[in-house]
């Protein structure tokens, strides 16, 4: 009996959508889209290098659908590397697996455990003890949440000191 295609699981919500290759401009590149369970594929099959059954069963799939979708993920970061396309990540049918934010109070580290993993013991980056779960719903915490709508956003990690503007603004006068 057929599965419904419903809700491949992934841990998380890609930190970059979209890849290109340097110095072109993006209106003359062409654009091959990876969906979103495409990439948690890769992620677990060539990052985490588990078996397809391993990586089958994280993202709540059969294994036979896992081959599927990590062939055409291949492919298409074949062709986005050796034809110098763009890659844009977005779509799939998924659910996103639940996961908790801690924040160390220290040295204002924050990071996600999935959930279920259990409460930190100490801060990964500075060893500190003195950590808070930090709610997404919470709400109220310093400074607004890049993304729109759809929950977390990762800032991208490094950086404890926040975000590094990537261009100066220009002068208006
Ligand atoms: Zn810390």
């Amino acid at each position: 009996m057929p599965r419904p295609k419903c809700c491949r699981r992934v841990a998380g919500l890609p930190r970059c959508n979209v890849f290109k290759p340097a110095g072109i401009p993006a209106c003359s590149l062409e654009e091959v889209i990876l969906t979103v369970d495409e990439l948690e594929a890769v992620r677990l099959a060539d990052l985490q290098g588990l078996y397809q059954e391993q990586a089958a069963q994280e993202m709540n799939i059969s294994r036979q659908t896992f081959g599927r979708i990590i062939e055409s993920a291949h492919r298409k970061v074949a062709e986005t590397l050796v034809q110098g396309k763009a890659l844009r990540i977005e779509g799939g049918v998924i659910e996103v697996a639940e996961t908790r934010s801690f924040t160390c109070y220290d040295c204002q580290h924050a990071w996600e455990v999935p959930f279920g993993a259990g409460r930190p013991q100490e801060c990964p980056k500075c060893k500190g003890l003195n950590i808070h779960c930090a709610p997404e719903d919470r709400g109220a915490g310093r400074g607004q949440r890049g993304c729109g709508g759809r929950g977390r956003c990762h800032r991208g990690g490094r950086s404890a000191s926040g975000p590094k503007p990537a261009a100066p603004p220009e002068t208006k006068e």
